[in-house]
């Protein structure tokens, strides 16, 4: 396994160790252990939400949430290679448009048990891709999913030719309100790239981890990446805990105003409490009080150097 390094945030990132502590991510399980965590989450909404809703539905993205394409990603030392073909015994770089039509992407397998489970209940699943609607491409992806354990979906969406938006945003939001015009409740949609989840239409959105790669968004960097990036900020005597992350995660996503009406619902939903001098603070607005007080106190701290190190836009 490759050794765990710190990074220095002090100066610009270096790609090299960068790819390092990707591949101890990855090698080490943390991974798949936070790709499986998600997809439970995303699991146990959908069995409780089935029974409330007529004809309830999932969106569930393809690669990297459905799909596995590590192999490839590895073989391209995380470069991106739209053409060519893809011999993965050669030390050629090996072609995005071939590996697809290869189908040897391996399944991401607590997806393949979501999508059991949501049939099993019978919510529609629907895939909806940012892969293109080229010759081949839909045969290959639905050769591959069948390959894995995927079977008796309701849709698939492939990106037209014609989408020509610098995100798949707007194309998977289109989809999303197509599959809504079906007559269908979308109660939880799932991806790996904020493109996949942007702009509503479904209840809950649930987000897989993915230092791998990112799709190319306004927004700049992948949010949770920024605050996984931020946590060893070391050189500066600085690094967020999971409480701070979660805080930078949501000002990051729902900007300063609103963030903390935002976090302190999401904290109130999921039933979370605060522990204080060793005890369980109880009662909810003991805790939402706890909340703003380390909330308050995190934006006086951390703001400022987060700002500096580009992490947050200057206000
Ligand atoms: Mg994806």
């Amino acid at each position: 396994m490759p050794p765990l390094i710190t990074l220095d945030m002090t100066q610009p990132l270096n790609l090299g160790e960068l790819k390092l502590q990707i591949l101890h991510y990855v090698c080490s399980g943390a991974y798949d252990s936070e790709v499986a965590k998600v997809l439970s989450e995303a699991q146990t909404y959908v069995e409780a939400r089935t029974g409330e809703v007529s004809r309830p539905a999932i969106v569930l993205d393809i690669d990297e949430t459905s799909l596995s394409n590590w192999e490839e990603i590895f073989h391209n030392d995380f470069g991106f290679f739209a053409e060519g073909d893809c011999d993965l015994n050669s030390k050629r770089a090996c072609g995005q448009g071939d590996w697809d039509r290869s189908a040897r992407a391996v399944a991401i397998a607590p997806t393949v048990d979501l999508f059991n489970a949501a049939k099993a209940h019978h919510v529609a699943v629907f895939f909806i891709t940012g892969r293109r609607d080229v010759w081949g491409e839909r045969d290959a992806t639905e050769f591959n999913l069948h390959k894995v354990g995927y079977d008796g979906w309701d849709g698939l969406y492939l990106r037209p030719q014609e989408s020509n938006e610098h995100s798949v945003a707007p194309y998977k939001t289109w989809a999303r309100s197509d599959i809504e015009a079906h007559g269908y409740t979308i109660i939880a949609n799932v991806g790996d790239q904020w493109s996949d989840l942007a702009n509503g239409h479904a209840e809950r959105r649930f987000k897989l981890p993915n230092a791998l790669n990112r799709a190319l968004a306004a927004g700049g960097w992948d949010h949770p990446q920024r605050a996984t990036l931020a946590a060893p900020v070391a050189g500066t005597g600085h690094s967020l805990n999971q409480i701070d992350r979660a805080l930078l995660a949501g000002i990051v996503e729902h900007g300063l105003e609103r963030a903390f009406d935002a976090i302190a619902a999401d904290v109130q939903r999921r039933g979370l409490t605060f522990n204080k001098d060793g005890k369980k603070i109880e009662g909810a607005d003991a805790n939402r009080a706890e909340l703003r007080e380390r909330f308050e106190r995190f934006v006086e701290r951390s703001m400022p150097l987060l700002r500096r190190l580009g992490i947050l836009e200057a206000a």
